[in-house]
């Protein structure tokens, strides 16, 4: 706890001392920065308390203020524009928790913020919990969990090396304890509210896979039919874009070029990372994202952030 507090001292410390000593436009006039939330909520669940998934009301407004402020922040389909986007940004979210739309939205449809949903609509359709929430519920619970992660002989982190199969073992327990687990990850948003909201033009929805499996643990059979399955549903939507974001979504280590390249030949448009690196510009096909968390709740710790995206670029 101590050593978290010092940390984000430091964070605040070196933010502003770039504040004072550079010109902040220098650094971020050439760049496109994608940010990935999750939930935002004033009550997160233990999930996402955990696993640092949400931002408060409060913290949220003053984030999209200090976006605001650097760039200008662009709309979803114009990532996909051939012209190069400079100085901008792109609001995101994964998972698609329920608060995330319900104040989110909110907040971002006042400004005239238009952000992208990427879901797994086996959580959204059947209120299957997601791949991570459900492992942390399991190995809390569940007495045969240990058993089987041995017979398994799988690397740890677990979500991130688990293979369908083996998934697929757990799924008689997940679905007796839905709601428990549900409840320790917290609310996903409903088909229902998708469907009514899909005309009001201020977000669009995005693949994040039919259910949030690690891509690099998977065949290219096992990520085609995820992809497929998911899209058959999104497709149905008015305000689909052909976009996919990695679950989890760290270079290397929860993709890798191949699964890239199983992407690309599915024809999505753009494939987005979490690497915390800011973009040279919108033409790759592989763009990464800047995620924020609760902690980033200062300007100075922002830009600590932003100043480290910038300098990871090469
Ligand atoms: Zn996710």
């Amino acid at each position: 706890m101590i050593t978290n507090k010092l940390k984000l001292f430091v964070k605040e410390l070196i933010g502003k001392s770039i504040a004072i000593n550079n010109n902040v436009k220098t650094f971020t006039k050439n760049k496109l920065y994608i940010f990935s939330f999750h939930e935002i909520t004033d009550n997160p669940s233990f999930f996402q308390k955990r696993n640092h998934l949400f931002v408060t009301k409060k913290v949220f407004k003053k984030q999209l203020d200090y976006i605001n402020r650097l760039f200008k922040i662009i709309q979803p389909s114009d990532l996909l524009l051939n012209t190069n986007i400079k100085n901008s940004a792109l609001i995101t979210f994964d998972d698609g928790y329920v608060n995330s739309f319900k104040y989110g939205l909110k907040i971002m449809t006042k400004s005239k913020i238009t952000p992208i949903f990427f879901l797994n609509m086996s959580a959204v359709k059947n209120k299957t919990p997601l791949l991570p929430a459900s492992l942390e519920y399991l190995e809390a619970h569940y007495n045969k969990y240990d058993h089987f992660i041995d017979e398994f002989n799988l690397n740890k982190p677990i979500s991130l090396s688990i293979k369908p199969p083996q998934f697929q073992k757990f799924e008689k327990y997940i679905k007796l304890n839905k709601k428990k687990i549900n409840s320790y990850q917290g609310k996903i948003i409903s088909l229902d509210y998708l469907f009514k909201k899909q005309s009001h033009c201020n977000f669009y929805i995005a693949d994040h896979l039919y259910e949030h499996y690690n891509c690099l643990s998977l065949t290219q059979k096992e990520l085609i039919h995820l992809c497929k399955k998911n899209l058959k549903i999104l497709k149905k939507f008015k305000n689909h874009i052909n976009i996919f974001s990695f679950p989890n979504g760290v270079p290397g280590k929860c993709f890798n070029k191949k699964n890239v390249n199983w992407i690309k030949n599915l024809n999505y448009k753009k494939v987005l990372s979490n690497g915390n690196t800011a973009n040279p510009d919108n033409i790759k096909f592989l763009l990464d994202r800047i995620s924020l968390n609760n902690n980033d709740d200062t300007f100075n710790k922002f830009l600590f952030k932003i100043y480290q995206s910038t300098k990871r670029i090469n």
